[in-house]
């Protein structure tokens, strides 16, 4: 289970999360809806700790931290809890000098101190499973964006976090390749990897999620199965929202 308590976020005196409170059951797939500026992307890096929160605390399976504003947090424990967690980025960010094998297994390999040969086949699986074992050898340039999205998700896999985030995970695809990539997901929410996904998809939201969260302005304003959250919204701000989308 992921829990965020009494999470904030400040950028100087700007309040980008605001005493979030939310957990995230485990094999869950939540989508992370919202207008934009509301603190989607904020709320992911802060759950990978790619940004330290102000202050709450955040608790991913057996680890956990509290944030003090000011306090620093111990290098070692952000990276024990970070790796707990695996991000998917709008645009791929994959090492473009390196193929789609060693993008998959880099953090194996660097991080967890892998040995090449089995850092390669856990790579060469994960490839497979999101059906680029052919394209191993190939550098990112030579990929289209839906097969370079399918290596960043094998990629943020190959250390098996207990989460996967996915930043707009489609938002820069063409629809024929979005739907590849979600294909994908939808592939893993049934072999129930926990996954939070901030999106504007209602499409990729609704063939995934069961759970969604609305933000804005750094505050959840509604959560609940993603079903009831995007037919019949219980605030006005959410109804407002979800009426843009549609
Ligand atoms: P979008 O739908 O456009 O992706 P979002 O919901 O992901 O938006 P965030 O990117 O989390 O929103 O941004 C929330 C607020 O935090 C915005 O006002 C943004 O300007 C601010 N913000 C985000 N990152 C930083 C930063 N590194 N420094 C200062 N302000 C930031
Ligand atoms: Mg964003």
């Amino acid at each position: 289970m992921i829990e965020l308590k009494q999470i904030v976020k400040k950028f100087g005196e700007h309040t980008v999360l605001d005493h979030v409170d939310v957990t995230f059951a485990e094999g869950s797939v939540t989508a992370l809806i919202g207008p934009s500026g509301g603190g989607k992307s904020t709320l992911l890096r802060c759950i990978n700790l790619l940004e330290i929160p102000t202050s709450g605390s955040l608790r991913i399976g057996e680890e956990s931290l509290e944030f003090h504003p000011g306090g620093k947090a111990g290098w070692k424990a952000v990276q024990k809890l970070r790796r707990q967690t695996g991000m998917v980025f709008q645009n791929f960010q994959l090492f473009p000098h390196r193929n789609a094998m060693d993008n998959v297994a880099e953090s194996l390999i660097t991080v967890l101190k892998w040995p090449k040969d089995r850092a390669h086949q856990r790579a060469r699986e994960l490839l497979e499973k999101v059906g680029l074992g052919h394209k191993a050898d190939a550098w990112p340039s030579t990929l289209s964006g839906g097969q370079q999205q399918r290596v960043a998700i094998a990629r943020a896999l190959a250390p098996s976090p207990k989460v996967l985030l996915c930043d707009e995970p489609t938002s820069a695809l063409d629809p024929e390749l979005a739907s590849e990539v979600v294909e994908v997901l939808a592939q893993l929410a049934r072999e129930g990897t926990t996954m939070v996904i901030a999106t504007h998809d209602l499409r990729l939201a609704s063939t995934i999620a069961q759970e969604a969260v609305f933000l804005e302005v750094g505050v959840i304003v509604e959560k609940g199965p993603s079903r009831e959250l995007f037919t019949a919204p219980q605030r006005q701000r959410t109804q407002r929202f979800i009426s843009t989308l549609l």
